[in-house]
């Protein structure tokens, strides 16, 4: 069993306050992933619960044991950094056996850990190699053996992929979950990369200037963002946002927008005049010369499979996914048609979801 519950946590440093009142708890075996824009806080949080980082307010609590004060080694942890953080000068197999050794574990024990561990990660041909004659993936993957020889109750991965090209971040995706789904370790993953948390995570926690924004699953916070924050944060393409206000449209309630009217969904809790944020998801847009909503086409961007209109709505971008064979004039107005229940709707002062 390995649980983390971070129960309150602040981290000031010095007289500069970072984060406050973080609290949460990752269950046995789940693959949570920290994301976030650059400084909003998420290595330090991993930090602190490696150890790494001293924790200055709460309480966090590792299978529930209070470790605020208690030495990394002794946490029951292991760490995968950006870097890899290899020993260029040590051979594969002296790599993933090293923090083994410095335990004084018997030989035949690492031995039988390493080789483990090398066959797992398809290491086993490379062991008598250098770092230097590895390529970043099998890099990664030593860094990833020498984190699974210590069968540590957590594992904890700072942004393991950034430092790899786009083909084989998406290939070490894979490799990362599908070991996870093998050895069912409880994973803490940093990243910024709403993709990397999309396609991994158990659950996400989406984080914003030191404080959580959001924590569910992959689903719910691509379905059910809780801010603007959020839905701009995730999905591949750029969510469309609309500001307007709430009218009654035949009995139903409508956002006017300066782009047009956006139908409701009728169990929203809003009220006419009140101001709102329509965000509405590219793929959620569709193409209906009767719709109500208007924007002027200027490119088309194909991507294969589809395409992506490009027009310009009265508050900036408006983007559209449309089938890869159609034909817009750059300069024509096309409109769209928006099914109430995808429009996901936020006040307009707090952002906060309605
Ligand atoms: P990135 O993806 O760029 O690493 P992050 O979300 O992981 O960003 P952190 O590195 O955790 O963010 O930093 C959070 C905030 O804490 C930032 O504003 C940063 O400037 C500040 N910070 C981090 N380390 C220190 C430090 N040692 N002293 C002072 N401030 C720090």
């Amino acid at each position: 069993m390995a649980t983390v519950e971070y129960k309150h946590i602040g981290k000031a440093f010095g007289a500069f306050t970072i984060m406050r009142d973080i609290s949460f708890l990752i269950e046995d075996h789940e693959f949570v992933v920290l994301l976030g824009p650059s400084g909003c806080g998420k290595t330090t949080l991993l930090r602190m619960t490696a150890g790494l980082e001293s924790v200055t307010a709460g309480d966090l609590m590792i299978s529930g044991r209070r470790v605020n004060d208690v030495h990394p080694r002794d946490r029951d942890i292991a760490m995968v950094f950006q870097n890899y953080a290899l020993y260029p000068t040590m051979k594969v197999y002296e790599n993933i056996a090293f923090s083994l050794e410095v335990a004084k574990l018997p030989p035949a024990e690492i031995k039988r850990r390493v080789e483990h561990a090398a066959e797992i990660l398809n290491l086993t041909p490379y062991l008598q190699r250098y770092p230097k004659e590895l390529s970043g993936g099998q890099r990664q993957r030593v860094a990833m053996g020498r984190a699974m020889v210590r069968e540590a109750a957590v594992f904890l991965f700072d942004e393991p992929l950034s430092n790899l090209d786009a083909k084989l971040r998406a290939h070490m995706r894979t490799e990362i979950r599908q070991l996870h789904n093998r050895l069912k370790t409880t994973t803490i993953y940093v990243t910024h990369d709403q993709i990397e948390a999309m396609t991994m995570a158990d659950k996400i926690v989406v984080m914003r200037a030191g404080k959580i924004e959001q924590i569910g699953t992959p689903d719910d916070v691509y379905d059910r963002p809780a801010s603007k924050y959020v839905a701009d944060f995730i999905g591949s393409s750029a969510i469309n946002f609309l500001g307007g206000v709430v009218v009654a449209d035949q009995g139903v309630p409508a956002a006017q927008t300066s782009a047009g009217l956006i139908r409701l969904d009728p169990a929203l809790k809003v009220s006419v005049g009140q101001k709102v944020i329509c965000g509405i998801r590219p793929t959620d847009v569709l193409v209906d010369p009767n719709g109500s909503v208007a924007a002027r086409s200027l490119l088309i961007e194909r991507m294969g499979h589809e395409a992506q209109l490009c027009c310009q709505g009265p508050e900036g971008q408006f983007l559209a996914i449309v089938d890869k064979s159609a034909r817009f004039d750059e300069g024509a107005e096309v409109r769209f048609s928006v099914a109430s229940e995808k429009v996901h709707v936020f006040d307009a002062a707090t952002e906060d979801r309605i």
